[in-house]
C-alpha cells in the first residue's frame, strides 16, 4: 500500500447506487415529494410578507419590480446569466451613518460605506436563505465589488442597483448621479435581490425628485465632474475618486515595474501614496472624495437642518472639504486640471499614470435570453 492508499482507504465509503428497480432512497423520497407539488406557474410571493421579511432582516427600505419593467431592458441578459429564471427584483437600501460620510476624515467616511455594504450583504443573504428554505430561488449580487472583472473595461456589474432602485420607487437620481431617497437622502447604500418568482404587487417610481438643485455638489467636487446643467464628467470622477481601483491600480503597478530603483520609485510615487495603496489593499479600495454625497442636503431627514441654518451647513460640512489640502488626481491639460488650478489652488495636483485596459480577448458577454 502506498502513502496515498494508506491515507485515503479508511475514508472510503461504498456508495449505494440506485438502479431502475431500486432507486436510491433519497432520490425516491424527492420524487415522492415532487409528485405532490402542482406543476405550472410558480406561485407569486406576497408583497406584504416579503416586505416584512426584508424589514426584519435589517433593510431600511425596499421596492419590488418585475424584470420586464421598462427601463431595465439592458439588465435582463446579465441578470438571467446570474440567476436563470429571474422574474422579479427586490431593490433595497440601508442607511449610512451621516456624520461619518460628512466628515473631513476620509477614513471615517470610507469605513462606514464599507460597513454598510457588508450589512447589506448580510441582510440580503438572510433573506435569500429564508426564501431558499421555502423553495424560492434567490440571489444577491455584490453591493459594489467584487464584479465580473473579466469583462472590464466593458460592463462588469451583474445588475445596476441605481436603475433598479429608481424603478422600485426608492428615490430618483440627483445632479451628482447618486440615488436620493425621499427620506434618507443620498446617505444610503443600494442593493438588489434576484427572485425566480413574481411578486403580488410591484412598486412605482417616486412622483418627484428629492434633488433641490442647490448646486452644492457642483461647487464642492474637487475635479469639477458635476456640471450645473446636468452634465457629468465620468472620467474626471473616476480618475480622482477611484484612484486605487481598476485601470488606475494597473497604473500604479506599471510605475512599480518601470522604476529603476527605490529612489526612482519615490520620484514617481510619494511615500504617502504608497501608504494609501497599502491601506486600499489591506482593507478595501479607499475613495478619495465622496464630497458630493457629504454636502447633499436633499431628503426629509437631512433637509430640515440645512433649511434652518444653511450657514452652519456651509461652515461645518462644505468648507472643511473645499479647504482641505490634499492630492487631487487629474489628467494633464484636462478640464479637471484647470478646475483644480482655478477653484482649489491650495490642493496639490497629481497626474496619475493612465493605463488603457484593452477589451477582453475572450468575449464574455452573457448569452441572450429570449
Ligand atoms: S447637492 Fe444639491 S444639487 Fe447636488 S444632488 Fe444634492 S440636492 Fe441635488
Amino acid at each position: 500500500m502506498n502513502d496515498a492508499e494508506r491515507l485515503w482507504s479508511p475514508l472510503h465509503v461504498p456508495v449505494r447506487r440506485g438502479t431502475r428497480d431500486h432507486e436510491h432512497p433519497t432520490v425516491a423520497a424527492a420524487r415522492a415529494r415532487a409528485e405532490h407539488e402542482t406543476p405550472g406557474e410558480p406561485a407569486e410571493l406576497d408583497a406584504e410578507w416579503l416586505r416584512e421579511l426584508c424589514s426584519s432582516a435589517g433593510l431600511d427600505d425596499v421596492g419590488f419590480v418585475a424584470l420586464s419593467t421598462p427601463g431595465l431592458e439592458a439588465e435582463r441578459d446579465y441578470v438571467l446569466e446570474a440567476l436563470p429564471g429571474t422574474r422579479s427584483l427586490i431593490g433595497f437600501c440601508l442607511r449610512t451613518s451621516r456624520d461619518n460620510l460628512q466628515s473631513r476624515s476620509t477614513s471615517a467616511a470610507n469605513r462606514d460605506v464599507a460597513t454598510t455594504q457588508e450589512l447589506a450583504h448580510e441582510a440580503a443573504r438572510r433573506i435569500c436563505l429564508e426564501l431558499q428554505r421555502r423553495g424560492v430561488r434567490a440571489l444577491y449580487p455584490a453591493s459594489g465589488f467584487p464584479a465580473e472583472i473579466h469583462r472590464y473595461p466593458n460592463r462588469s456589474w451583474v445588475v445596476s442597483h441605481k436603475l433598479v432602485a429608481v424603478a422600485a420607487g426608492l428615490g430618483q437620481m440627483g445632479l451628482h448621479r447618486n440615488v436620493i431617497h425621499p427620506k434618507f437622502g443620498t446617505f444610503i447604500v443600494l442593493g438588489t435581490i434576484l427572485l425566480d418568482r413574481p411578486i403580488s404587487r410591484y412598486s412605482q417610481p417616486t412622483a418627484s425628485n428629492p434633488c433641490i438643485d442647490c448646486g452644492l455638489c457642483v461647487t464642492t467636487c474637487p475635479v469639477g465632474a458635476i456640471h450645473a446643467d446636468g452634465g457629468f464628467d465620468f472620467d474626471a470622477c473616476f480618475t480622482h475618486n477611484n484612484h486605487h481601483e481598476l485601470s488606475n491600480f494597473a497604473g500604479w503597478v506599471e510605475e512599480v515595474v518601470d522604476s529603476a530603483d527605490a529612489a526612482d520609485y519615490r520620484r514617481r510615487v510619494t511615500p504617502g501614496e504608497t501608504l494609501s495603496v497599502w491601506q486600499s489593499l489591506s482593507f478595501q479600495p479607499q475613495f478619495r472624495a465622496g464630497y458630493c454625497v457629504a454636502v447633499c442636503p436633499a431628503g426629509e431627514d437631512v433637509l430640515g437642518r440645512y433649511v434652518a441654518d444653511p450657514e452652519a451647513h456651509a461652515r461645518d460640512i462644505v468648507r472643511p472639504l473645499t479647504r482641505k489640502p490634499e492630492y487631487v488626481y487629474v489628467d494633464a491639460d484636462s478640464a479637471a486640471e484647470d478646475h483644480v488650478r482655478t477653484r482649489f489652488p491650495h490642493k496639490t495636483i497629481r497626474h496619475p499614470r493612465r493605463v488603457e485596459v484593452p477589451a477582453p480577448e475572450i468575449d464574455p458577454v452573457p448569452e441572450h435570453h429570449d
